[in-house]
Formats: C-alpha cells, sequence, structure tokens
C-alpha cells in the first residue's frame, strides 16, 4: 500500500474516495447575504437529487446546495454501492410495525427507486462503474437458512411475480466457491455502482440544472421568521423560501429546531477491501455473475467485487457514540472480525491482504424505517433514517421532495413514509445510547444463538489476525 492510502485512511477517505484521486471542492460560500427559492443542507444522494429534480421541474426557481465537507465525504461517497431494493431493516420488522398493505407499497417504492438509478446513470451516461449485476441474500447454518425461506416466502408476496428466486446448496456451488453458503435468495433486478463517483456524477447533474453549490460551508444555525427560514454559515446568512435537510445521519446535530434532535442517530457501519485478485484466484472463486452479496444474519456483512478486481466487504458489528460526536468511523475490532470473516467465507483467498478499511455513518431511526418529515408547516423538510440501505431510496426520496416542494400531490408524494408518526429517539444521551446498546445485544445474541456451532472456526480465524500493512 502505498503512503498516499494510508494518509488518506487517516484522513477518513473512503477507498471509493482515495481511488477518486484528486478533486477539488468548489469554493465556500463567501460572506454575505443571500436569498434561496429553494435551500438544500447536506449534498449526498438526497440534496443533489433533490436540487436537480426541483430546478427541472422549475428552471425559475433559485436553489443553493450547501455541504459542510466535500460531495462524498458523508455515506453517499463511501457506502458499499448496493443499488438494492431492502426498505428499513428487514420486511418482518416493516410487517410487524406497518402491516402487509404498507410492506407491498415500500417494496414497489424500491423497485422503483433501483430503476431511477439504473435508468438516470443509462440515460446521462454517467460514469458511476454501474453494473446491473443482481443480488444474493446467503445463509450459513440451518436456522439461518430456515429463517431465510421465511423471508423469501414473504419477499414474494410482497414484491411482483419473479423479483426474487431461491438457490439450494448445489445451485450456490455452481456459481460461487464459497463452501459455508448453505443457500441464498437471487435478486436480479439489482446492480453496484462506485459510490464517489456516482455521487460526483450527481453534482455535476444538479449543476447543469442551474443549481448553486457550496462545499465547506457548515450550517451553523436555521431559524424560522415571518419571512421565511433564515439559515446561517459561519460567514453568511441565506434566507430561504424552503429548506431541505438532507443531512441525514447528522441530522441530531443541526442546530436549531429541537424535533430534529429526536429523529435519528448516527450508526456507524465499516469496510475492508482486499488487494486485487488474480485472474487464477477469480477463476477457482467463480463469481461469474458478479452478484452483491448480503448475509441474513442480523448484523448483516455485505460484500462485492469492484470494478479494479478486489473485493469489499462491510458490516458485522456496528458503532455508536455516546453524544453528538461524528467521530467513530474507525474500529480495529470491527475490521479484525471483517478480515476473519473474509477469508473464513473464502478459503481459497486466506492469504490476501486487506488493502484500505474506512467507516461511516447511516442515520437509524428508532422504529428502524425511513421518514420524510416536516418542521412545522411543509416550508422546512427533513430527510432521515436509511438504516444503511439509502443507494437507491434516498435518489428516489429526491424526486419525491422535489414534489413536496411543488406542492404536486403524487403518487410519491402520498407514499406512507412522509408525514408519518415516527418513534422519537430518546430524549437525552444515556437513554439513547443504552436503548441503542439493548438492540444491539439482542441483535448479537440472535447471531450467536444461529451460529453457535461455528464458533469454533470462527474464533480460530479471529486468533490474532490483523493483515493491513
Ligand atoms: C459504509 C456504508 C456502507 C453503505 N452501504 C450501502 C449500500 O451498499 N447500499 C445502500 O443502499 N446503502 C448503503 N449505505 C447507506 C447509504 O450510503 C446512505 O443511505 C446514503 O448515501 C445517504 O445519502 P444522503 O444524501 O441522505 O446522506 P449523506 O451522503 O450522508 O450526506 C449528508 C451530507 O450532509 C452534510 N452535512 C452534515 N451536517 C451539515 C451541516 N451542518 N451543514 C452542511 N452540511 C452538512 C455532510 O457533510 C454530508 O455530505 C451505506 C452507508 C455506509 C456509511
Amino acid at each position: 500500500m502505498t503512503n498516499n492510502a494510508l494518509e488518506d485512511m487517516a484522513r477518513n477517505y473512503s477507498f471509493w474516495q482515495h481511488k477518486y484521486g484528486a478533486y477539488t471542492p468548489n469554493d465556500p460560500l463567501p460572506k454575505g447575504s443571500y436569498n434561496a427559492d429553494v435551500l438544500i443542507v447536506g449534498a449526498g444522494y438526497t440534496g443533489l437529487t433533490t436540487a436537480r429534480e426541483v430546478k427541472r421541474d422549475h428552471p425559475e426557481l433559485s436553489v443553493m446546495v450547501l455541504d459542510a465537507n466535500e460531495i462524498g465525504f458523508g455515506a453517499s461517497g463511501r457506502n458499499g454501492g448496493f443499488n438494492m431494493t431492502l426498505f428499513g431493516m428487514e420486511p418482518e420488522v416493516t410487517v410487524l410495525r406497518w402491516g402487509k398493505e404498507k410492506a407491498r407499497e415500500a417494496q414497489a417504492y424500491m423497485q422503483k427507486a433501483v430503476a431511477y438509478v439504473h435508468d438516470l446513470i443509462e440515460n446521462e451516461g454517467l460514469d458511476s462503474d454501474y453494473e446491473h449485476t443482481g443480488m444474493w441474500r446467503v445463509a450459513y447454518t440451518e436456522r439461518q437458512e430456515k429463517r431465510l425461506k421465511n423471508t423469501y416466502r414473504l419477499l414474494c408476496d410482497l414484491a411482483k411475480d419473479g423479483s426474487y428466486c431461491f438457490y439450494e446448496q448445489s445451485k450456490v456451488r455452481e456459481k460461487l466457491n464459497a463452501p459455508h453458503i448453505r443457500a441464498a435468495i437471487y435478486e436480479p433486478e439489482t446492480g453496484i455502482l462506485d459510490p464517489c463517483k456516482h455521487v460526483r456524477a450527481l453534482k455535476r447533474l444538479a449543476e447543469q440544472t442551474g443549481a448553486e453549490i457550496y462545499e465547506h460551508s457548515a450550517v451553523t444555525d436555521i431559524r424560522r421568521t415571518q419571512e421565511g427560514v433564515v439559515v446561517h454559515t459561519s460567514s453568511a446568512t441565506i434566507r430561504a423560501k424552503k429548506l431541505v435537510l438532507a443531512t441525514n445521519a447528522w441530522t441530531h446535530t443541526l442546530p436549531g429546531p429541537r424535533k430534529l434532535r429526536s429523529r435519528q442517530r448516527a450508526v456507524w457501519t465499516y469496510q475492508i477491501v482486499s488487494e486485487p485478485l488474480t485472474d487464477d484466484e477469480w477463476k477457482t472463486l467463480g463469481w461469474g455473475d458478479r452478484m452483491s452479496i448480503e448475509d441474513n444474519r442480523q448484523l448483516v456483512h455485505y460484500l462485492r467485487i469492484t470494478k479494479c478486481g478486489r473485493i469489499t466487504m462491510g458490516g458485522g458489528d456496528i458503532g455508536f457514540e455516546y453524544g453528538n460526536g461524528m467521530d467513530k468511523w474507525h474500529d480495529e475490532n470491527v475490521w479484525q472480525d471483517l478480515e476473519a470473516h473474509f477469508r473464513w467465507l473464502f478459503p481459497s483467498l486466506a492469504h490476501k491482504k486487506i488493502d484500505y478499511k474506512w467507516g461511516g455513518a447511516v442515520s437509524a431511526n428508532f422504529d428502524m424505517v425511513p421518514e420524510i418529515g416536516f418542521i412545522g408547516d411543509q416550508n422546512i423538510i427533513y430527510s432521515t433514517g436509511c438504516i444503511g440501505h439509502g443507494v437507491s431510496l434516498t435518489q428516489l426520496n429526491g424526486r419525491l421532495i422535489a414534489d413536496l416542494i411543488a406542492g404536486v400531490d403524487s403518487e410519491l408524494s402520498r407514499f406512507w413514509i412522509v408525514n408519518r408518526s415516527a418513534i422519537p429517539v430518546p430524549p437525552g444521551n444515556v437513554l439513547s445510547y443504552l436503548g441503542v446498546k439493548a438492540i444491539t445485544g439482542v441483535l448479537k445474541g440472535v447471531d450467536w444463538f444461529e451460529e453457535r456451532n461455528l464458533h469454533k472456526a470462527y474464533d480460530a480465524m479471529t486468533e490474532g489476525q490483523s493483515n493491513v500493512t
């Protein structure tokens, strides 16, 4: 690994940002007073898609976008790149809390979202390294396989015909040399992309419509006044008729309306990427379909092939910090566990080095379902709770928010996550910290129980392993 990679990791850049190389951000918003018809805070997939869609609908509106960092620094430039249909945490959880009809609507929304991203990339010729590969959800143990079959039946009930197939182990083995995988759900209409290339392509598209984007321009205050909303950065004031808060996992840290503090919390997920595989290694492994893969553990692992011939894997344990800090992007223990899982899953690659590792924050709310809401009247809109499944969701949400801004009554704007009654995050740092710890503890307990017969082999893998150089 080069020094450059070590420096980039120390700065908390993702592999995708590192691979992207030199990037020149737009200038910060200069000192002064401004007016905007629509002001968007946060320039990830949500903010940039909203900006573009608003300008396309209404070119006469002035649209300004502010981001505290450079574009791609948030989850949009550091995710796994799965263009996928999973809504919230699990279909079972959505059905339990919201019933089958709403779960069906959510499934249809997510299938539309995946198509929205795929079509956008094709129609606009975006250089996002997109591959429409399909996706597997896999089980390692008998109990997980039993649960996988139930999930498959539920998904078939919720989704349109032909959305999913079930692969028994013999079929799995034809397609991938991963001896511990016992079964898989295959979902063909999904894909993978390079998240950083994609979010920066979205920036270009938004600018082409005339949206003004300022980077390194953190919002430090938000107030409602008679004439609209007044937003401050450290050196500028913007009066906006409509304000969109597209700040994802940072939303609880925003100044101003108290409601924002109880919408969600940041939960950290971590990723590693291997050194490139040789032609012989790819041959031994199979994986000719290049599908992305998630397992059906409670604390899910996700993995995929990169365009540059590596394997990236994320997930497993999660991070949560006490208070409002946004600094838990590194966790050596989780990276080590990921490395062990990689070697266990692919014995033929046990010698491979891990070249790069990073972490990022997802927005998790208390009832594990996305939310688009208002502060007071409909002039301040926020979007939270992607729960780590936001690549497709947040981009269609951007289209939906454009409808809300225009006051259009559409199929999208009637989607039930808009203005839904969400369970607030418990007040104060102690309660929310204990709440998340309790939920994580239960999830870990279920994984431990379902995988108890795998533990010996797994522990042997974990002992003394840190192959990152
Ligand atoms: C490691 C990881 C892997 C993931 N993998 C997948 C995946 O494979 N598939 C999937 O569907 N989803 C995945 N996700 C989730 C997905 O990436 C997110 O749901 C999605 O990118 C969120 O987009 P966003 O625009 O809402 O937020 P973000 O991209 O997080 O953007 C929020 C922006 O707000 C800015 N901001 C914060 N505070 C302020 C402020 N005060 N002033 C101005 N700007 C501010 C931040 O700088 C940031 O750029 C993953 C997430 C992570 C972290």
